[in-house]
């Protein structure tokens, strides 16, 4: 997921994009000859992904709450632009609060069923 965050090296403030280290045909290679290495290179290179400034592809992006992200957001924005950000990544935690609800219903309604059937599993006999 793509965060708000603000570039060391251009200034850039907003939504970073997502690169992902290693090459999808070593993989593709890998997964032919062998499944082991194919699988733990692509855990690799899933849990290798990471942020990066889509203007000019630095990787020391920094989250927007840091004081020096605040400093460069005061000096570069204007405080409607400030408010719009600030809006966003409070709807983006709203919207999180919100799955996670509803990840816990659905294990909530799982553990009802997956209940219900060993209680009917024991009725039986
Ligand atoms: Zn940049």
């Amino acid at each position: 997921m793509s965060k708000i965050l603000a570039c060391t090296q251009c200034g850039y403030i907003g939504k970073t994009e997502t690169a992902i280290k290693g090459n999808m045909g070593v993989e593709i290679v890998l997964w032919l000859l062998f499944i082991i290495p194919g699988l733990i290179y692509s855990v690799w290179r899933s849990s290798s992904r990471y942020q990066v400034c889509p203007k000019c592809k630095n990787q020391n992006m920094i989250p927007l709450d840091s004081p020096k992200a605040q400093k460069m957001v005061k000096e570069e924005l204007p405080q409607e632009e400030i408010d719009k950000i600030n809006k966003k990544q409070e709807e983006g935690k709203k919207e999180e609060i919100k799955i996670r609800k509803r990840v816990m219903i659905g294990l909530g309604i799982f553990l009802a069923f997956a209940l219900l059937i060993v209680i009917l599993s024991k009725l039986a006999y």
